[in-house]
């Protein structure tokens, strides 16, 4: 195995571009709060090589046509008000790592209908489901580790560098923030085009780059009257990931003041206390939509830790919205060194939430998934059948293993029968 040497590693680490909303249609006083929230420290950023190519993308992107509008994120968050009030059901899923190659009809057009036709299957318990994608925007992955098994900066998804594995396509650069936002657009007009087909699909993505998101912030006012709000224009639904969920971090306190509905995912070692907490910073005049918690436990660990942050949150009377994220708790290395995750496993911790929900008397309220209309082979199991000796074969995927048709499929089924049992 040729182990590269990163000519950058020895250099300095670039000035970074302060995080900042210099943009003057946002009032002053929002302004100065999101400048507060920037100056808080951000996790998992790039280092980008050359501030003044992130200066210029930064300006066109803030120059550039919205890709969602503050009236569609409104009906979503009155979609996901009802959902915290039980009365709805949150599909949530897509790629991994949505790549800018595979931003194609044929990819989108399957995505689409596959969640389609699995929001058909859940909707059939008589609970109106909310279709969101990991969609138009889901290009910034978050990293465990800064370099990869050849000693390569990681891939950090197409909106920082690219996934070849030589030292040229691993640096960051900034030009790929505007290709992102391109690309994003051409998907969200598509999946407009195929709207009267499917149904409202909500497009969401992890809030990770705020060189991203921090141009693309537009200010509008409620028809109804009252201050302006914050919306985040590069989705409709946006996330924070358990690599970026720190209380005292930018991309949480950014994420306070945004009229989006948020999610935040929490893992294994999250405790009761903190979830109240993000209730309090996230949504602090307790509007039911605007906080969605996504669980990602894990088999092993749902059943210990998600009873105590449901109850937590019970008696705050807190409302939000819980969601299952079965992958990412459940991932591991095969026999044969693919990272993979076991059907099994998936559907245990799901049926696990629905258990934990029912004894609790909360409403689990959706589910995050990863996966692809494709016939990959990239998780174990299901009634496919993949085996580890079958990963080879179609192992696609740009960052994390993604359920194929038919695993999504049966999953599905398994969701609708505890839905409506
Ligand atoms: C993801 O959703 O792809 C992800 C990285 O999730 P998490 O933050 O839960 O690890
Ligand atoms: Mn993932």
């Amino acid at each position: 195995m040729i182990r590269h040497t990163w000519p950058d590693t020895a250099l300095p680490p670039p000035a970074p571009v302060p995080l900042s909303t210099s943009d003057e249609r946002i009032p002053l006083q929002l302004r100065r709060e999101l400048d507060a929230a920037c100056a808080r420290p951000a996790a998992q950023q790039p280092a980008w090589p050359d501030a003044t190519a992130v200066h210029a993308a930064r300006a066109l992107l803030g120059a550039a046509p919205p890709i969602t509008s503050p009236s569609e994120v409104r009906l979503l968050r009155r979609r996901l008000a009802a959902v915290a009030h039980g009365r709805a059901f949150v599909l949530q899923g897509g790629d991994c790592a949505e790549t800018f190659e595979e931003n194609t009809e044929e990819h989108i057009s399957g995505t689409v209908r596959l969640l389609g036709d699995m929001a058909e299957e859940l909707s059939s318990t008589g609970l109106p489901v909310v279709t969101i994608g990991r969609v138009a925007g889901q290009y910034a992955k978050p990293r465990s580790k800064p370099v990869d098994v050849l000693g390569l900066p990681v891939y950090r998804g197409d909106i920082v560098n690219g996934q070849d594995p030589v030292p040229s396509a691993r640096r960051p650069d900034p030009d790929r923030l505007v290709r992102a936002h391109s690309h994003a657009s051409r998907a969200m007009n598509y999946l407009r085009a195929l709207r009267p087909v499917t149904g409202d699909v909500f497009v969401s993505h992890e809030a990770l780059l705020l060189d991203y998101e921090l141009p693309q912030l537009r200010a509008d006012h409620p028809s109804e009257g009252g201050p302006a709000e914050v919306f985040a224009t590069s989705g409709h639904f946006l996330w924070i990931g358990e690599r970026t969920r720190q209380l005292d971090g930018a991309h949480v306190a950014v994420a306070a003041l945004l009229a989006n509905p948020v999610g935040v995912k929490i893992g294994p070692g999250t405790t009761a206390e903190e979830v109240e907490q993000y209730a309090d910073r996230l949504n602090p005049r307790r509007v039911p939509g605007k906080l969605t918690f996504i669980s990602r436990m894990g088999r092993e660990n749902v059943g210990e830790v998600l009873p105590g942050l449901v109850e937590r949150i019970r008696e705050s009377g807190h409302p939000v919205v819980w969601v299952c994220d079965p992958m990412h708790g459940n991932t591991h290395e095969s026999e044969s060194g693919y990272k993979t995750r076991d059907y099994d496993d998936i559907r245990a911790e799901v049926e696990v939430f629905f258990e934990v929900h029912r004894q609790l008397g909360t409403h689990p309220g959706g589910v995050h998934l990863e996966l692809t209309a494709s016939d990959v082979t990239e998780c174990l199991g299901a009634s496919s059948g993949v085996a580890d000796a079958d990963l080879a074969a179609r192992y696609e995927t740009a960052c994390d293993p993604r359920l194929n048709h038919r695993q999504s499929l049966d999953l599905v089924r398994v969701v609708a029968a505890l839905l409506g049992g």
